[in-house]
């Protein structure tokens, strides 16, 4: 009788890796490894890693650093790296980590069952090798299809874009399209699993579609999923400012079931920075997509990311970027000091702002965040939303959903009420979240 094998998967960084990581325990389910959140027990310890910016860089090798303790006691074991670190590493990861077995890039997730066959005879294996054109439309992500009321569909992978800080280009490769045809199939079956939302996820889902010959535009293939029966709410991320086009700002106010919420990151407020960081847009043509949005569909919730102390940042454009903030007043916002990549545009800048300076930038603009996330949910105290319920909260006690502008909401309420959309009257507001109470009257609802 052959033991269970057991995998144990930790993701770093963005949802395009918890994708991955979910198509990785899928693939490797079928040649006999079950997973386990408990890394002591693993036969297999799969890192699947980010390298973004330097700091999630650095937690992958000390990772590696808490796992050459159990590598010691179990020789059994096999460790692996995949993700973007692996992809911009390579071969030079076996060298720099004597104890590692497998190094798989973000092109080649389908060669692991492979390559863990190998590992398990003693081999240590690097595959990184990019994988373009028609082949590569075969390695999307496939969800599992668990259920669950909201999941993230991928639509596309990679990115053409090459904004001169970012490192997605070089460790995932040029943008591709996923086939329409195939994310209506798969959102159609998550649907018949009881799927209520999804998410099309893309590192810059606007530009879907522009380069595939025969495929719909991102508005168009927003009209398709929209079609599809039981899908209540459809969402997506990330937006590029530039390539938010006309279609799709219409489509905000004729597709009922896309959600009041644009994620749009800014990066900066000074058109000096945004120039630098090859963006390809102005603090006023971001103001006027915003002033769009805001205009078709009232009560839009806008989020982004914003960077501080890029190479040559002066406090005058760092305090353009606070005002950015405050006109278009973002309901959230996720803000990093800017960390040099190796191989970017930028890495030919001298990164001098001071790390001081730095990180007082990042406290102030997140104060400011703060504030106004505050503010947000303050206004919609009194109102009613319709929360599309999720299940039960972390902490067990209250039921936990969102709000069509994606904000989080806490009541209690029968866990029966999971999938289905709820009117909640909303009682308190804090900065992560609000409360609320089932609206027994079944009152009207307040936009977003
Ligand atoms: N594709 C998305 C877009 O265009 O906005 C974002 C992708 S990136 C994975 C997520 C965020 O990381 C970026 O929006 C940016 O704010 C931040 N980021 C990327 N490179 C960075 C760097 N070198 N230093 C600091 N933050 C960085
Ligand atoms: Fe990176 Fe820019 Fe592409 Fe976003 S659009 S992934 S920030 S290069």
């Amino acid at each position: 009788m052959t033991s269970v094998k057991l995998l144990y998967v930790e993701t770093f960084g963005c949802q395009m890796n918890v994708s991955d990581s979910e198509k990785i325990v899928a693939l490797l389910g079928k040649v006999g490894y079950h997973p386990t959140q408990d890394s002591s027990r693993a036969d297999l310890i799969i890192l699947n890693t980010c390298s973004v910016r330097d700091k999630p860089e650095q937690k992958v090798y000390s990772t590696l650093g808490k796992f050459k303790r159990l590598k010691n006691s179990n020789r059994r074991l096999l460790l692996a790296v995949g993700g973007c670190v692996a992809q911009q590493e390579g071969e030079r990861l076996l060298k720099k980590v004597p104890y590692l077995d497998i190094v798989f890039g973000t092109h080649n997730l389908h060669l692991l069952p492979e390559m863990v066959r190998q590992a398990e005879d003693g081999k240590r294996l690097a595959e990184v090798g990019f994988i373009d054109g028609e082949a590569r439309l075969d390695l999307f992500p496939v969800e599992d299809s668990t259920g669950g009321v909201s999941r993230f569909v991928t639509i596309m992978q990679g990115c053409d874009n090459f904004c001169s800080y970012c490192i997605v280009p070089y460790v995932r490769g040029r943008e591709i399209s996923r086939r329409s045809a195939e994310i209506v199939q798969e959102i159609g079956d998550l649907a018949a699993k009881g799927v209520k939302e999804v998410t099309l996820l893309g590192q810059n889902v606007n530009s879907y579609g522009l380069k595939s010959a025969g495929e719909p535009d991102f508005a168009g293939l927003l009209r398709q999923v929209a079609e599809i029966p039981g899908i209540e709410r459809i969402r997506f991320t990330t937006s590029h400012p530039k390539d938010i086009s006309p279609p799709l700002i219409a489509c905000f106010a004729e597709l009922e079931k896309l959600c009041g919420h644009a994620h749009l990151p800014a990066q900066s407020g000074s058109d000096a920075v945004l120039a630098k960081m090859n963006r390809g847009y102005s603090r006023k043509d971001y103001l006027n997509k915003v002033a769009a949005l805001k205009a078709i569909r009232p009560g839009i919730q806008i989020t982004g990311d914003m960077i501080v102390g890029f190479p040559g940042e002066s406090e005058a454009d760092f305090r353009d970027t606070l005002s950015l903030m405050e006109e278009v007043g973002f309901a959230d916002l996720f803000s990093f000091k800017y960390s040099v990549r190796p191989g970017t545009g930028a890495a030919g800048y001298p990164d001098d702002v001071d790390g001081g300076v730095k990180q007082e930038r990042l406290n102030r603009l997140q104060e400011l965040q703060l504030k106004m996330t505050l503010e947000t949910n303050k206004g919609f105290v009194g109102t009613v939303q319709e929360v599309l319920v999720e299940g039960v909260n972390r902490r067990g006690d209250q039921l936990f959903g969102r709000t069509c502008g994606n904000r989080a909401v806490n009541f209690a309420g029968d866990p029966a009420l999971t999938g289905s959309s709820t009117k909640v009257m909303i009682t308190r507001a804090f900065r992560n979240s609000l409360f609320g109470e089932v609206c027994e009257s079944g009152g009207g609802i307040d936009v977003s």
